[in-house]
């Protein structure tokens, strides 16, 4: 196979590259400067073949974080400006806390009025009971002081929603070629510019290259030649040097085997997903044992798609020097990171903790169906957007980003020259600069 030169190469038909390409079609031609057929996308086994077709679908905007959050609401709108194409189901979102959280979800809260993002807040132990036994009259759960409902958000359908969004930068021209696998880069004699993509199947020239590549972001670090470890400025003014650049993590999901309707609203409507933490100890479901009782958190949603009612819990940290961690085969084909008994036994109990119904269910839960994947975090655990060695564009969401469909829009808009105010605090050089993100009490990395 001749491989086309193109003036844009983007790697990686994951949620990140699709809306890239899509949007930036879209902006070529809209100014006149080109159109779909400028852009070629590369995948080395298939659309969706990563994170963004594994993941479990929830967009929300439940960040701590002020720029996260104002990014999120942008890729609310997104979701919401074509939910049939990109199979979403706007069925809202709500963040249970323990009094440890309630200040910072207080703050969301507030920051959510200010951007006009549509939310509702319940504090105080009886008052949150009342909230939620008003939606589920089983709800059980203990150690909760506040409730954020979010009335946008909800759920995708992971692989539905890639092809829906590949079909639409096709409609526009975008040449999407799978089973292509990026090696290296050829770059300018006189610049560090890459001038083309080295793969399998031959080299790629190219004026711009796009990085959408999920969990294999470190081998593209490493294929550009960027720093394994850098310096991070601290809060206080200290500066730390020798940060390795990446970690991973891996993410635990899983899904109950029952009759998703089993999971409805008092009055039969479908429920928002439900993300609950609490420090109320969790005992186990089979046999009443004490499993943790220290902080924890878990998330599901009534899901069609996955047969059941599906969600996860904390990832852990894989405690593996990164350059060692088997990406690949990645995801459910992976024999290291994919979820083991723990992880049934304490997901159900925490779903029976919550809700009378998931009593006793575990028997349900569809141990034939492998599922957990890896993420690639950066040091901070927020995303960088940047450009590298003069026009390599990174998307490194540092995997908050399935429901950040909306960075490609923004991404597109900065390739045709125009900065983006909701992508500046994405840039690499915060961490030299130590304008480092504020973290939250959440026990989950990515809040
Ligand atoms: C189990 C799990 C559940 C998750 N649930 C959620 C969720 O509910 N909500 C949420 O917002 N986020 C979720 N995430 C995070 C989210 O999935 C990721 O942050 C996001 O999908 C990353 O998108 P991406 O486009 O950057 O990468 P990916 O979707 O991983 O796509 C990268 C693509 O690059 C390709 N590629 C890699 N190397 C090469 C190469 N050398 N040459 C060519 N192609 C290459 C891969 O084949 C892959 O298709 C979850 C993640 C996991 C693992």
């Amino acid at each position: 196979m001749t491989l086309p030169a193109t003036k844009y190469a983007i790697i990686g038909a994951g949620i990140h590259g699709l809306s890239t390409a899509y949007h930036l079609a879209q902006n070529l031609k809209a100014s006149g400067k080109g159109c779909g057929a400028d852009i070629l996308v590369i995948d080395k086994t298939s659309i969706g073949g990563g994170a963004s077709g594994i993941a479990c679908g929830v967009v929300r905007n439940n960040y701590y974080q002020p720029a996260m959050r104002e990014l999120m609401a942008h890729s609310v709108g997104v979701w919401e400006s074509d939910p049939k194409a990109y199979s979403y189901h706007p069925v809202g979102y709500m963040q249970i806390s323990p009094e440890v959280m309630h200040a910072d979800v207080a703050t969301i809260y507030e920051q959510q009025q200010a951007i006009g993002y549509e939310s509702t807040f319940i504090e105080g132990a009886a008052d949150c009971q009342k909230y939620m036994l008003g939606l589920f009259d089983d709800w059980q759960a203990k150690g909760i002081t506040s409730v954020l409902h979010e009335k946008r958000g909800g759920y995708a359908n992971n692989t539905a929603s890639l092809y829906g969004l590949a079909g639409k930068a096709e409609a526009e021209g975008v040449r999407i070629l799978t089973g292509v696998e990026v090696k290296g880069f050829e770059y300018g004699s006189n610049s560090g510019a890459v001038t083309g993509v080295i793969t399998n199947q031959g080299v790629i020239a190219c004026e711009t290259v796009v990085v959408g590549a999920g969990p294999w972001v470190i081998k593209f670090w490493d294929m550009l030649e960027l720093p394994k470890a850098i310096s991070i400025k601290g809060r206080d003014g200290t500066m730390h040097n020798n940060v390795p650049m990446w970690k991973f993590w891996c993410l635990e999901e899983g899904t109950l085997g029952v009759d998703p309707n089993m999971h409805k609203t008092n009055d039969g409507k479908m429920p928002p997903v439900i993300h609950v933490d609490t420090d109320a100890p969790l005992y186990s479901d089979v046999d009443g044992s004490l499993i943790t009782d220290q902080l924890w958190g878990l998330y599901y949603k009534p899901d069609f798609n996955f047969g059941g009612v599906q969600g996860g819990a904390s990832p852990y940290k894989v405690e593996q020097d990164p350059d060692q961690v088997a990406i690949d085969p990645y995801g459910p084909d992976s024999p290291d990171f994919i979820v083991g008994d723990d992880f049934i036994h304490m997901w159900c109990s925490m779903l029976a903790h919550c809700q009378k119904r998931f009593e006793g269910k575990i028997g349900l839960y569809k141990y034939k169906e492998k599922s957990g994947g890896l993420g690639c975090f950066t040091p901070d655990n927020f995303p960088v957007f940047d450009t590298f060695r003069e026009n390599v564009y990174v998307i490194a969401d540092s995997n908050h980003g399935y429901k950040m469909i909306g960075v490609g829009k923004l991404v597109a808009q900065e390739l045709m020259g125009e900065k983006s105010k909701l992508l500046e605090p994405f840039r690499f050089d915060r961490f030299a600069k130590g304008e480092l993100h504020p973290t939250s009490h959440s026990p989950f990395p990515w809040s």
